[in-house]
C-alpha cells in the first residue's frame, strides 16, 4: 500500500520527486537537528492520484491525522484546541521550484473560538486577530477562489478610515473588525461561513494546494521552464511558529553566498515583527542580515553558524527562509539557491578551491547557457529610454548604434567610424557584408533561424528578428514603432538581444570580460569570474571526447574561433566568395555559351578562390581546414527579376534595348526555381555546370602548395554538400582526384587532401554505408537535414506556424535549434553505423547550427561522433558541454 504521508524526521534530500524540494529539504534539515518545527509532507503521489480522479485516495485522511497527532503531541498543543491552539502553515512544493506560481495558507487552524484561545496563550491580542484576519483573507483567496481585491480593499478602508497608511497601525479593536469585514465577505461571495472547524480548514487547503497545480499561470510557467506536467506537488504541513510577535521577534530570507555575484558572507534581508510573505511582498523595508547582528546577536550566531553547515553539507549555495519567535531561531525551509550565470561559475570555482567539491563536480555545477550569456555584452542597467518594440531575442547581446535601411549604408557609415545597427524588414545573403559591419541587426520578419538570426549568432552579432511592431519602410529610410515613434536613418537605437527589447536612444553597454580573456585582452587572474571561467573550461578540455571546430568562412573568423579554442574548421561556405564584385564573373560563369568563355570566367575566378584559401589556410596553420564547395543555388548570385524584367522593359520601350540585360534576364528565368532549397544546388551544381567543382577543388590544392611552399602546414580537406547517392559523390571524387594529381605533378608538393561529404539528406542518412565508400569524412549538416526530415523550409516555418507548435506542446523546442533526436537523430544514429560498418576509420561530426547547441552537443557525445563544428562565439561553449556530457553530465540544464 503506497504510503502518502512522510514525517519531517522520516525524508531527506534525496526524495525530491516524492517530497517536492521543500519538503526534501526540511526533513533533511530536521535529520540533521537543526531547529524545524515539527510537520510532515504529502506526496507529490497523492497529489498525482487525486488529479486523475478528482478525489483524495482514500487511506490520505487517515494517514493526515496520524501525522497531525504525533505534531500535536511534540508540539504539547491541538489543532483547534480552545486555549493554546496549535496552527499549522500548508504549503505547495513541487520538485522543481515554481516560485509565486502555487499556493500557501498560513495560520490554518484558527476559528471565532481559538483566537481568543491564542491570544491568552501569546498574551497578544494583537497577534492572533492579525494572525486570523490573514487566514481569513488567504483561506478566502485560495481555497475558496475569491478575488483578492474584496479583501485588498477592505484593508485599505480600514487604514483610509483610520487615517493611516502601515498595516502595524492598525490595533487589535481595528483587526477584530476586519476579520469580521473579512468573514462578511466569505459569505456573501460564496454563499456560505468560514468553516469553524479546524480540520475541514486543513482538508480544504491540502485540496487548494492540489488544484493549484493545474492554474493556468502555473501551467504557463511550466510550459516555459519545460517542467513536466504530471509531476504534481507535495503539500507540506508544518506547525506555524510567529515572526510577529514583537520587535524580539522577526522572519527573513538569506543565502549563504551572494546570489548575483557569487561573492562569499552571507546575505538576505530581514524583517521584525512579522509573517514569511511580509518579506516577499515587499510591504515594508527589509533590513539586511547584517543588521540582525546588532538587534538579535544570539539568533544572528546561531544561523550564520547553520548556514555554514548547510553549505558544507550540501556542497552548494544554499537560500534560506527563517523566523525568530520570542528570540528563538526555526528554519523554515532551505534549498539549493538560484544564481546568476557569474554567480555559478564563481561559485562553483570557489567551493572547489574550498576542497568542498572537485573539478568534474565544478564542471557539472555550470552550463553552456550560463556562458553564453557571460559572453555578450550587456546594457549596464535598467533604463527610462521608451521602448518601441519588442521582438525574438535572436542573438543575445546589446547593440546601440545609428538606425540604417541597407547594407550598403551600413558598411559606408562604420567605414567612417559610425557604429550602426542594420534595420531590415528580413535579410538575405546580400545583407551579409552589411551583418559585419553592424552592431547588431534588426528585424521586423523571420524567428531564430531568419538568415539574419543564423548569420548574427555566427559573427556574434546581436540580433532581434520578427519585431512586427516595427513598419519598416527601407525607401522612405524609416520606421515606425510602438506609440507611433518614428526612428530615421541616423537615429540612435539600442537593442537587446537578450530579451529581444528595441529601444529609441542609448542604452550604456559593458563589453564582456570573458570575451576580453579569450580574446588575449585580459589574463586568467584579472577577476575571480574569469579565473573560474578559465580553469572550468580548461577542465572540460580535459575530460571531453568530442573535438570542437568552428564554421568560418574568412581569415578574421578563423583567429577569432582559434582564439576561442577551436582545433580547427569543420566548414569554411565558400558562397561568400562569389559575392560582391565577384557576381559579374558568376554572371559571366552562368551565361557562357561556349567553353573557352566559361573557362575564361573560372580562369578569372581561380586565383580569387585561391587567395580566399590562402588565407584561412594561413590563419589556421597546422589545423584542419574543411572546405565546401559551392552549394547555394546559382540564381542566388543573379540579379533581382523584378528589377531586371523592369530595366528590361524600360530600356525597350524607350528604344535603347540592353542586350546583355536581356540575356541576364534570360538566364535568372531559366534558372528560376519554386523550391530553390530543393533544386539545382549542392553536389548537383557540380554535376551540371562543367568546370565549377574543379575550379574550386585547384584553388583549394593550389592554395595548399603555396603555403606548403612559404614554409606552412596547411590542412585543407574538400567537403562535398546536398549528396543524396554514392554515385554523386563517386563522381565528383574521381574528378578531384584528377585535380589533385595535376596540381601535384605542376608544383612538384604531394599534400594529402581528404574528400568527405555532407550528411544532410534523409537518402544520405539511409544509404551512408554505400556513400563512405567514397568518402573519408562526414559531417553531418542538420540545417538541411532537419529542413528535409520535417519536410519545412527553415526560412519560412519558424514565424509561420512555430509559436502555435511551440504553445500547443507539439515541440518543446525547435528541431531548429536542437536536434530531434527521435526523428532527425534516429537518421544520424544509423548512418554513424553504417557508415563505420563501411569505413571503420570514418571521422564523422556535425556543422549544422546544432553543433554550437548544448543539448545537441551532449546528443552528438552519446551516438560517438568525432567532433561538433558551430560559430566561433559558441566554441567555448561547445567545449565546456562536451566535457560536461563526458563525465556524464545528462542534463544541459542548471535547475
Ligand atoms: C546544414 O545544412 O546544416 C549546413 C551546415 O549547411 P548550410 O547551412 O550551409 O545549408
Ligand atoms: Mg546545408
Amino acid at each position: 500500500m503506497p504510503k502518502y504521508v512522510y514525517d519531517f524526521h522520516e525524508g531527506n534530500k534525496d526524495m525530491a520527486d516524492l517530497l517536492g524540494g521543500k519538503g526534501a529539504n526540511l526533513a533533511e534539515m530536521t535529520t540533521m537537528g537543526l531547529p524545524v518545527p515539527p510537520g510532515f509532507t504529502i506526496t507529490t503521489e497523492a497529489c498525482r492520484a487525486y488529479l486523475a480522479t478528482g478525489a483524495q485516495p482514500a487511506e490520505l485522511a487517515d494517514e493526515v491525522e496520524l501525522h497531525l497527532h504525533g505534531m500535536e503531541r511534540r508540539m504539547g498543543r491541538k489543532l483547534g484546541q480552545v486555549d493554546a491552539p496549535l496552527l499549522v502553515s500548508v504549503r505547495s512544493g513541487g520538485r522543481y521550484s515554481m516560485p509565486g506560481m502555487m499556493e500557501t495558507v498560513l495560520d490554518i487552524g484558527l476559528t471565532d473560538e481559538s483566537v481568543h484561545g491564542l491570544a491568552a496563550w501569546t498574551d497578544d491580542h494583537r497577534l492572533a486577530w492579525d494572525s486570523y484576519r490573514r487566514l481569513l483573507h488567504m483561506f478566502g483567496q485560495t481555497v475558496l477562489g475569491i478575488d483578492p481585491t474584496h479583501f485588498t480593499a477592505a484593508l485599505a478602508d480600514a487604514k483610509t478610515a483610520k487615517g493611516v497608511t502601515g498595516d502595524l497601525d492598525l490595533d487589535t479593536a481595528d483587526l477584530m473588525r476586519l476579520a469580521q469585514r473579512f468573514k462578511a465577505i466569505i459569505r456573501e461571495q460564496t454563499g456560505r461561513d468560514f468553516p469553524q472547524d479546524p480540520h475541514e480548514q486543513l482538508d480544504l487547503a491540502i485540496r487548494a494546494v492540489f488544484n493549484s497545480w493545474n492554474t493556468e499561470r502555473a501551467r504557463i510557467y511550466r510550459r516555459a521552464e519545460h517542467i513536466p506536467h504530471d509531476l504534481g506537488t507535495a503539500v507540506t504541513v508544518c506547525a506555524m511558529v510567529f515572526g510577529n510577535l514583537g520587535m524580539d521577534s522577526g522572519t527573513g530570507v538569506a543565502f549563504t553566498r551572494d546570489p548575483a555575484t557569487g561573492r562569499p558572507g552571507a546575505y538576505g534581508d530581514y524583517l521584525a515583527d512579522a509573517q514569511g510573505e511580509d518579506v516577499v511582498a515587499g510591504i515594508r523595508n527589509t533590513l539586511p542580515l547584517a543588521e540582525l547582528a546588532r538587534l538579535h546577536p544570539v539568533p544572528y550566531a546561531q544561523l550564520t553558524e547553520i548556514m555554514r553547515t548547510l553549505e558544507h553539507h550540501y556542497r552548494d549555495l544554499c537560500d534560506i527562509e527563517f523566523t525568530i519567535e520570542r528570540g528563538r531561531l526555526w528554519m523554515l525551509q532551505t534549498r539549493v539557491g538560484k544564481r546568476t550565470a557569474a554567480a555559478a561559475f564563481r561559485i562553483a570555482d570557489a567551493l572547489r578551491a574550498e576542497g568542498l567539491i572537485d573539478d568534474d563536480e565544478a564542471l557539472r555545477r555550470v552550463t553552456g547557457a550560463q556562458l553564453t550569456q557571460l559572453m555578450f555584452p550587456r546594457f549596464s542597467a535598467d533604463t527610462s529610454l521608451p521602448r518601441i518594440a519588442t521582438g525574438v531575442a535572436a542573438s543575445p547581446g546589446a547593440a546601440v548604434g545609428q538606425a540604417v535601411f541597407d547594407s550598403a549604408t551600413a558598411v559606408a557609415w562604420s567605414q567612417r567610424g559610425i557604429d550602426v545597427i542594420l534595420v531590415r524588414q528580413e535579410t538575405n545573403p546580400d545583407d551579409l557584408d552589411g551583418l559585419i559591419h553592424a552592431q547588431g541587426v534588426l528585424t521586423s520578419h523571420g524567428g531564430k533561424t531568419s538568415h539574419a538570426a543564423v548569420v548574427a549568432r555566427g559573427l556574434g552579432r546581436t540580433c532581434v528578428c520578427g519585431a512586427d511592431e516595427l513598419e519598416i519602410d527601407p525607401a522612405a529610410r524609416r520606421c515606425t514603432g510602438r506609440g507611433g515613434v518614428v526612428v530615421t536613418e541616423g537615429d540612435t537605437i539600442s537593442i537587446d538581444g537578450t530579451s529581444g527589447a528595441v529601444y529609441l536612444g542609448s542604452v550604456p553597454v559593458e563589453p564582456s570580460p570573458i570575451v576580453e580573456y579569450f580574446q588575449g585582452r585580459l589574463q586568467a587572474d584579472a577577476d575571480s569570474l574569469v579565473r573560474a571561467v578559465d580553469r572550468i573550461v580548461r577542465h572540460a578540455d580535459n575530460r571531453r571526447h568530442l573535438g570542437v571546430l568552428a564554421n568560418a568562412d574568412t581569415p578574421a573568423d578563423a583567429q577569432r574561433a582559434h582564439q576561442f579554442g577551436a582545433e580547427g574548421i569543420g566548414l569554411c561556405r565558400t558562397e561568400h566568395m562569389f559575392l560582391g564584385d565577384r557576381r559579374e564573373l558568376v554572371e559571366r560563369l552562368i551565361l557562357a555559351d561556349t567553353d573557352t568563355e566559361r573557362a575564361a570566367a573560372l580562369a578569372a575566378l581561380l586565383p580569387l578562390q585561391r587567395a580566399d584559401f590562402v588565407g584561412i589556410l594561413t590563419a589556421m596553420n597546422g589545423l584542419p581546414v574543411t572546405i565546401r564547395l559551392l552549394d547555394p543555388p546559382l540564381n542566388e548570385f543573379l540579379p533581382d527579376h523584378t528589377e531586371l524584367a523592369t530595366r528590361v522593359a524600360v530600356a525597350d520601350a524607350t528604344g535603347h534595348p540592353d542586350p546583355a540585360a536581356t540575356r541576364l534576364l534570360r538566364a535568372v528565368q531559366r534558372l528560376h526555381e519554386q523550391n530553390p532549397m530543393l533544386g539545382l544546388r549542392g553536389v548537383r551544381l557540380g554535376l551540371v555546370v562543367p568546370g565549377l567543382y574543379d575550379m574550386q577543388v585547384r584553388a583549394i590544392a593550389e592554395a595548399a602548395a603555396q603555403c606548403a611552399k612559404d614554409g606552412g602546414q596547411p590542412e585543407a580537406e574538400i567537403m562535398i554538400p546536398l549528396v543524396g547517392d554514392a554515385r554523386e559523390l563517386a563522381v565528383i571524387s574521381d574528378r578531384a582526384a584528377t585535380v589533385l594529381a595535376a596540381v601535384r605533378t605542376e608544383t612538384g608538393i604531394a599534400l594529402p587532401h581528404r574528400i568527405g561529404t555532407m550528411i544532410e539528406l534523409p537518402r544520405a542518412a539511409l544509404t551512408a554505408g554505400r556513400i563512405a565508400t567514397w568518402a573519408q569524412f562526414f559531417s553531418f549538416g542538420t540545417n538541411d537535414l532537419t529542413q528535409t526530415t520535417w519536410g519545412m523550409s527553415r526560412d519560412d516555418v519558424e514565424g509561420a506556424f512555430f509559436p502555435a507548435y511551440l504553445d500547443q506542446g507539439i515541440f518543446a523546442v525547435s528541431p531548429f535549434q536542437t536536434i530531434d533526436r527521435d526523428g532527425v537523430g534516429r537518421l544520424m544514429t544509423l548512418a554513424v553505423r553504417e557508415g563505420r560498418a563501411q569505413r571503420p576509420d570514418l571521422t564523422i561530426g556535425v556543422c549544422g547550427e546544432h553543433g554550437g547547441d548544448p543539448d545537441s552537443i551532449h546528443f552528438c557525445h552519446d551516438i560517438g561522433l568525432d567532433y561538433v563544428s558551430c560559430s566561433p562565439f559558441r566554441v567555448p561553449v561547445a567545449r565546456l558541454e562536451a566535457g560536461r556530457a563526458a563525465i556524464g553530465e545528462s542534463t544541459t540544464d542548471s535547475r
